[in-house]
């Protein structure tokens, strides 16, 4: 199949192109390159031994978009292209509606318009908000607690207005629970701009002597041993999984909505102590307090995933840990070094 991949020269895209080429489908990148590198191209060439074709330009311009759809006959969408960091979204909300609704809704308008009706949707567990009970199923309740949170769940519910009023259309959700790890070639991994977000590239920079220490976000939840849990899921599993729902579900017209997680919980002291074991240094850290708007506990009941799309995540704690330490270590600074 053709595919268009926006946002494929970021973290997920760029290994879901490699998956993609990997099992005999084509393809075909955009990216307004506004937290990626143009150099991942040449990276997932060096893999794969191809180069997608490639357009720079933004989901938001519609015109730039009737010139992708003229230039290439694609079958499907997978639509990564957005923005992701939680906190930038509570200071500048409209930013992120803009581009992660406004966006997705642009898309399908152009998708409309070029008689393309298949999609395969980014969207996140943080749509659960706080869960009432774990493992969390597909038919919990949504809640979003911040904008990006609600971003995401805004741009999923147009979907399902959408489908709804267009029946022939395949559009599938997939909710990703945390993704981390890196390509097992160490050529391509997660770069994340200024002070990561989250946890693992944070303890990779720390590992590798970007950064002095971790802070430890509260370790007074209600977990085993007092700090976060959360069910990490290796990027290459991640990018399996949207094979494995192209495969079964691009023609499938309906709504389709799946957990992509490993139903596996690990504390943020449990990916630490695996880190220092691979990386063979101690790794230090403080304790700091909560940080706002963090769970408890959160990771997925993948049953659905399984069951439907045949799809299961294979890789385990260590190798998420030794990819995300080899990507790091042979790229102290990611892409620009
Ligand atoms: P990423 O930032 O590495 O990749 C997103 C890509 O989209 C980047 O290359 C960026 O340049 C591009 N982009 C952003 N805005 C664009 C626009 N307006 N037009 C064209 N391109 C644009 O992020 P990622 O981790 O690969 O995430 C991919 C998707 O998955 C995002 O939609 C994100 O919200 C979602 N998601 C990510 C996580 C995570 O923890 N990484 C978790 C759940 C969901
Ligand atoms: N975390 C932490 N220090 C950091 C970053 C994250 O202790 O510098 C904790 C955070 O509180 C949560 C877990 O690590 O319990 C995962 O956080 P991340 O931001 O990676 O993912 P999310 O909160 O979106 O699930």
């Amino acid at each position: 199949m053709k595919v268009l991949v926006t946002g494929g020269a970021g973290y997920i895209g760029s290994h879901t192109c490699i998956q993609l080429i990997k099992h005999g489908h084509t393809p075909v990148v955009i990216d307004n390159l506004c937290n990626s590198k143009a150099v991942v191209l040449d990276r997932i060439e060096c893999v794969t031994g191809t180069r997608p074709a490639f357009m720079q330009g933004d989901v938001r311009d519609s015109s730039f978009l009737k010139r992708v759809f003229a230039t290439h006959a694609v079958d499907s969408v997978i639509h990564f292209a957005g923005l992701k960091a939680v906190g930038e979204s509570v200071e500048k909300p409209l930013k992120y509606y803009d581009t992660n609704v406004s966006g997705t809704l642009n898309l399908v308008r152009e998708m409309q318009a070029a008689n393309i009706n298949s999609l395969i949707f980014s969207s996140s567990a943080t749509v659960y908000g706080e869960p009432a009970s774990v493992p969390i199923q597909e038919d919990f309740p949504t809640a979003a607690t911040n904008p990006y949170g609600r971003s995401k769940l805004m741009a999923e519910e147009c979907l399902r207005d959408f489908q709804h009023a267009n029946p022939d259309w395949s559009i599938t959700l997939l909710r990703y629970f945390n993704p981390v790890g890196a390509h097992d070639s160490g050529l391509l991994g997660e770069d994340p701009q200024g002070t990561p977000n989250n946890l693992l590239p944070f303890v990779a920079q720390v590992a590798v002597g970007r950064r002095e220490k971790l802070g430890v976000f509260g370790n007074d939840y209600p977990t085993p041993d007092g700090t976060g849990v959360r069910d990490y899921i290796h990027v290459v599993d991640l990018a399996d999984g949207h094979l494995a729902a192209l495969d079964k579900l691009a023609y499938q017209a309906g709504i389709h909505v799946f957990n992509l997680g490993t139903g596996q919980g690990h504390s943020v002291l449990d990916m630490l102590h695996a880190f220092e074991a691979v990386a063979k240094r101690p790794i230090p850290y403080e304790i700091k307090p909560r940080r706002a708007g963090d769970i408890a506990e959160c990771y997925a009941d993948p049953a659905c995933a399984k069951a439907t799309l045949g799809w299961s995540a294979k890789k385990d704690l260590q190798t998420m840990v030794e990819d995300t330490w080899r990507w790091q270590s042979k790229n102290p600074n990611g892409y620009g070094g």
